[in-house]
């Protein structure tokens, strides 16, 4: 009985409501398309049910080396992989556009080095050309670590400088979860709508919603060339310090 009545407060609330604003609530209600449900993960660091896993723990057969895309070289061990210097940048054999992103790296505990060459790596959220083409997402050791601003970690580099700094120390691992917007670009190759990215750097907002100026560049100045779906790269950048490690790559297009 008391349910009833409760309704019927509802529907006399809603047309109350509609008589005031002139209009009908349900009107603007929209019912369909019906979100897919998924299987919520257990934290922020485990791959939801949807997503792609780019890296097992035990491979990198989901990878490639951009300049001759041969198999990919680096150091598989204990569920996470090791830049191997000297031998180049990887990408992923699968090609993305929009996307959810969640990858985890970590410095060496023994880092040496300094401003540019201390743990530096990359990843490049869309990879264009054979080397270090495409748009960077800084990784480098900025726990206590002074370089430019705009090439710390979790810049874009040498566009825009992380709201914060969140780094953790040396031998801790950390958290990139990026949400990507690719570039658009007219059949003519002029930019029709920019790349955009959203960063959380170890679950904190580093970068919010950018719009980029153009491929990064560590010479001059950001330039668009026009692409389509790309791989996901990551940087061997080849300054002397000890190599960083990366784990738990996962991707949901969007
Ligand atoms: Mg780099």
């Amino acid at each position: 009985m008391k349910k009833f009545s409760c309704f019927t407060t509802a529907i006399l609330l809603t047309a109350h409501l509609a008589n005031a604003q002139g209009g009908n609530p349900k009107d603007t209600e929209v019912w369909t398309p019906v979100p897919k449900i998924i299987a919520a993960p257990v934290n922020t660091q485990v791959a939801p049910h949807d997503a792609i896993i780019l890296f097992n723990g035990k491979n990198l057969n989901d990878w490639v080396t951009v300049k001759d895309k041969s198999a990919a070289k680096w150091t598989v061990i204990d569920n996470m992989f090791t830049v191997k210097k000297g031998t180049g940048n990887i990408q992923t054999k699968r090609s993305f556009t929009n996307y959810q992103l969640h990858i985890e790296w970590k410095i060496p505990v023994n880092i040496t080095g300094d401003g540019q060459a201390r743990g530096n790596s990359g990843l490049f959220l869309a990879s264009t050309g054979t080397g270090d083409g495409g748009y960077e997402l800084q990784v480098l050791d900025s726990y206590n670590n002074v370089t430019y601003s705009n090439g710390q970690a979790g810049s874009i580099y040498k566009q825009f400088i992380p709201l914060v700094n969140a780094s953790r120390k040396p031998g801790e691992w950390q958290t990139y979860d990026v949400v990507w917007t690719a570039p658009v670009f007219n059949d003519d190759g002029s930019v029709k709508s920019p790349a955009r990215v959203t960063v959380l750097h170890n679950g904190v907002l580093i970068q919010n919603n950018i719009e980029l100026k153009g491929e990064t560049a560590y010479i001059g100045a950001p330039v668009y060339k026009k692409h389509g779906p790309t791989p996901i790269k990551l940087q061997d950048h080849g300054d002397p310090s000890l190599a960083i490690s990366f784990r738990n790559i996962w991707v949901r297009e969007l």
